[in-house]
């Protein structure tokens, strides 16, 4: 049996009250993580606390060399702004690879980035395009906020309500996808930024992580040849029934490169 307590607050200040009453609350958003997590009975948590109606957290915006989206926008409406395919066509080019429609009407960048599953795409482009995370209580860096896997900087009552990217000046992102899930083996962000270039994979390893050494080449010349006399070490990438570490390093300099030849 499922035994909690439902409730549909419609501003953050509710929702994170009604966090703070509960013995063990969960926020909900697209569901598509933890709904399957609840029927596993991996979680059962005492309070559901469903952002659905929470206006506050919708939405797309410019705000001048930067790209707002609400926590709760879902993948879809990613894919489907205008002012999000102009301002980042990486980003949202990466929307439009998640799993499959039903994920991408539901699944919301708020949800996906609070669970940091070390195959998702968001972590990548978050980290790779050098967002900030915006709470109810702070902002928090890219670099700061994933720090291990399923784990971030979030505290215990905080709730993410935007994300800031700024537009970077060319960017890309490449991944290898479970042929069923979609969920990516490797994925990679490479993005020109007013503050350098950034390589961000996500996959490969237990947590999303930076390659400084594809990085440094990649400043000196932006070209997919600037790799090719660098190579990934297999220590500490993640073998499973996929795909093993050595084949994880050796997709990630392929989609690193594949992603720098399709960055615009
Ligand atoms: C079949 C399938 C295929 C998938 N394929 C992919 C894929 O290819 N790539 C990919 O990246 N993902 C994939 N996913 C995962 C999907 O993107 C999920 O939607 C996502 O991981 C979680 O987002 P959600 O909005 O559904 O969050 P939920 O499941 O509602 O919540 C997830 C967690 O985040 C917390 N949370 C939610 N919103 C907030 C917030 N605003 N602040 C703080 N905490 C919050 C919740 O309490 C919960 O702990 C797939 C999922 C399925 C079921």
């Amino acid at each position: 049996m499922y035994a909690f307590e439902y409730h549909r607050p419609t501003t953050v200040a509710e929702a994170v009250s009604l966090l703070q009453g509960a013995s063990d609350g969960k926020f909900l958003a697209g569901g598509h993580t933890l709904i399957p997590t609840l029927k596993q009975r991996l979680a059962s948590p005492s309070d559901i606390i469903d952002l659905g109606a929470i206006a506050d957290l919708k939405g797309i915006r410019e705000d001048g060399d930067r790209l707002i989206i609400g926590a709760l926008t879902t993948y879809s409406e990613v894919v489907e702004s205008a002012t999000a395919r102009q301002a980042i066509p990486a980003l949202a080019q990466l929307a439009s690879h998640i799993g499959d429609s039903q994920v991408r009407n539901c699944g919301t960048i708020g949800g996906s980035i609070a669970n940091n599953d070390p195959a998702s795409d968001y972590p990548a482009a978050v980290l790779g395009l050098n967002a900030t995370v915006r709470t109810n209580q702070r902002e928090i860096a890219a670099d700061d906020f994933f720090l291990g896997m399923f784990e971030t900087a979030l505290g215990e009552h905080e709730i993410i309500t935007a994300v800031s990217f700024p537009k970077p000046v060319k960017a890309g992102y490449m991944k290898f996808p479970n042929p069923a899930s979609r969920y990516a083996i490797v994925g990679v962000m490479v993005a020109q930024t007013d503050g350098g270039v950034r390589v961000a994979v996500t996959g490969a390893g237990p947590c999303v992580f930076r390659l400084p050494d594809f990085e440094q080449a990649l400043a000196s010349n932006f070209a997919p040849g600037a790799l090719d006399g660098l190579s990934v070490s297999s220590a500490n990438l993640n073998t499973d029934i996929h795909a093993s570490a050595e084949y994880r390093a050796h997709l990630v300099k392929v989609m690193a490169k594949r992603a720098v030849a399709a960055a615009r």
